[in-house]
């Protein structure tokens, strides 16, 4: 079609896609994982053990030194039944991250584990368990609510076992917000109260957690 008002109107544009690069990086990392459980029409399998609440997907960066990566990784709803806490312990369970002597427990068993816990746990078990190499995560997970609605915010316990690497392995975390905008997760620790922690969230506009 001709522009006929050339010079003074440009011709309309896709608009680019929204966010930050890092989010929209692994929310790519993350597709990946959505189109491993979906089935060709592209509805979530309906694999019981899989799906339901608490069914979660991330993509995740990881930079170390000038070394950037991508993962993705996904956790079944049974691995809230399985792993429903992924406490500071000593069980033979035990991640593979150990920065202050407080391993949390963590099954990287298919079934049990957590999607952002095994993405720590995998890279403790390259770079050690104690140490405290420099490094930086950015998360982009989706989390399913009992509504069948997703959520942008780590499991609970994906939430403390992250809280936990940043306090004592000393990496940076950060997930991604509705926006696909970019939070440092070091914020979202430290709290006294879980509804504390609720609040900040919701600020944020992230939906809230399913879990208490
Ligand atoms: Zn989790």
């Amino acid at each position: 079609m001709v522009n006929t008002c050339a010079g003074t109107a440009s011709v309309a544009k896709p608009a680019p896609p929204s966010g930050d690069t890092d989010c929209k990086k692994t929310e790519n990392a993350r597709n990946n994982e959505y189109n491993k459980m979906t089935n060709k029409n592209g509805q979530l399998t309906t694999n019981q053990k899989a799906v339901g609440p608490g069914t979660t997907m991330t993509g995740a960066q990881i930079k170390k030194g000038r070394g950037t990566k991508y993962k993705s990784g996904h956790s079944h709803k049974v691995a809230q039944q399985k792993n429903p806490n992924l406490a500071k312990g000593t069980t033979s369970k035990t991640s593979n991250m150990d920065c202050a002597g407080q391993p949390y427990n963590h099954s990287s068993a298919s079934h049990s584990c957590h999607a952002e816990a095994r993405v720590l746990d995998d890279f403790f078990k390259e770079v050690g368990k104690t140490s405290t190499v420099k490094a930086s995560f950015v998360f982009n997970t989706l989390t399913k609510k009992a509504s069948g609605k997703f959520q942008k915010i780590p499991c609970p316990n994906c939430h403390k076992m992250m809280c936990h690497a940043i306090n004592t392995c000393k990496v940076e975390i950060s997930i991604c917000d509705n926006n696909n905008k970019k939070i440092d997760m070091k914020d979202h620790c430290n709290f006294s109260s879980d509804d504390e922690r609720k609040a900040k969230y919701s600020a944020l506009k992230i939906k809230l957690p399913l879990f208490p």
